[in-house]
C-alpha cells in the first residue's frame, strides 16, 4: 500500500484509535483490485480530519474548501469525463457544510464515488455537535446531550437519486474493500458511509472508551442486511448500526444526459 502514500508526510496527524487510517487502507487496497489506471484518478477532500486524506495519498488529489469537495470534483468529471474521481471526506463537511452539493450531485447522478467517514462530530474542530450526532450523545456544543435528530446518510443519498450506497464500519475492512471495489466499477453518484470512532472527542466526550472499545462495540452491535430499506437506518446513541449494501441501481449518469441532449439539440438545430 505504500505505493499508494505520500510517506513522506508521515507520520500522519490522526490520533491513535481514529478509524480514518482504516478507510484510507480500504480504498487502497479497492484501488489495487479494481485495477484502476491510478493516472486517471483524482482523489478530492474538504476540511476536517478526514479532509487531509488527499495530502496522504500518491495520486493526483485536492484539498479543497470546507464543505465544497464534491462541487470541486463535479467540476473536475465535467472538465475532464475520463477520470475516475473520488471524494473522500467526513460527515460534517460532506453532510453539513456540503449538504446541498451532495444531494444535487446526488440528484443530477454525477459520476463519483463518494466515500463519507462518519465520526458522529466535528473532530478537527473540537468535537461540536453535527447533523450526524446521534440523539442524546454529548458533544462540546451539546453539553446536555444532543437534542436535534441526526440525519440518515444512506437514506439521504437514495431519495436523492445515489445508485449505490452502502455503509460498513471502519472494523469491516474487507467487507468496506469489497464495497469500494464494487463502487469504484459503478457509472453514477455512489456512496460508501464508514462509521468511524473519533477516539479524541466522541468517544472521550460520551465515555465511551478508546478506539479498541468503539471497535468491540461494533463488532457486537452491527447487524447486516444487505437490501435493506434505506428509511430503517437511523442510528441512535449506542443503538445497533446496520451495515451492508442497500442500493444498487442503474440511471443515466449526468453526462450521459448531457451528451444525448447536445445531440439532440445539435440535430434538431441543423434540420432547422
Ligand atoms: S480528533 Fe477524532 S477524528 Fe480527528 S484524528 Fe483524532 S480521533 Fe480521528
Amino acid at each position: 500500500m505504500e505505493n499508494l502514500l505520500r510517506m513522506d508526510r508521515m507520520p500522519h496527524i490522526w490520533c491513535p484509535g481514529c478509524g480514518i487510517g482504516l478507510g484510507v487502507t480500504a480504498l487502497a487496497s479497492a484501488l489495487e483490485k479494481a485495477q484502476i489506471d491510478l493516472n486517471n484518478v483524482c482523489i478530492v477532500s474538504g476540511i476536517g480530519c478526514t479532509g487531509r486524506v488527499a495530502g496522504y495519498v500518491k495520486l493526483d488529489s485536492f484539498h479543497t474548501t470546507h464543505g465544497r469537495a464534491i462541487a470541486f470534483a463535479t467540476g473536475i468529471k465535467a472538465a475532464n469525463p475520463k477520470l475516475k474521481v473520488i471524494v473522500f471526506s467526513g460527515d460534517g463537511d460532506l453532510i453539513a457544510i456540503g449538504g446541498n452539493h451532495f444531494i444535487h450531485a446526488a440528484r443530477r447522478n454525477i459520476d463519483m464515488l463518494v466515500v463519507c467517514v462518519n465520526n458522529f462530530i466535528y473532530a478537527m474542530t473540537g468535537g461540536q455537535v453535527a447533523p450526524t450526532t446521534p440523539l442524546a450523545a454529548y458533544a462540546t456544543t451539546s453539553p446536555f446531550g444532543c437534542v436535534e435528530p441526526p440525519f440518515n446518510i444512506p437514506y439521504i443519498a437514495d431519495s436523492s437519486g445515489a445508485v449505490y450506497v452502502a455503509r460498513w464500519t471502519a472494523l469491516h475492512v474487507r467487507r468496506l474493500t469489497n464495497s469500494l471495489t464494487e463502487a469504484l466499477h459503478k457509472k453514477g453518484f455512489s456512496v460508501v458511509e464508514v462509521i468511524s470512532p473519533c477516539a479524541m472527542y466522541y468517544s472521550r466526550i460520551n465515555r465511551l472508551g478508546d478506539g479498541l472499545d468503539m471497535m468491540k462495540f461494533y463488532h457486537d452491535n452491527v447487524e447486516i442486511r444487505h437490501g435493506e430499506d434505506t428509511k430503517n437506518l437511523d442510528i441512535g446513541f449506542q443503538t445497533k448500526i446496520i451495515c451492508g449494501k442497500f442500493v444498487d441501481k442503474e440511471r443515466p449518469s449526468y453526462m450521459e444526459r448531457y451528451n444525448q441532449w447536445a445531440s439532440e439539440v445539435r440535430g434538431a438545430s441543423n434540420e432547422s
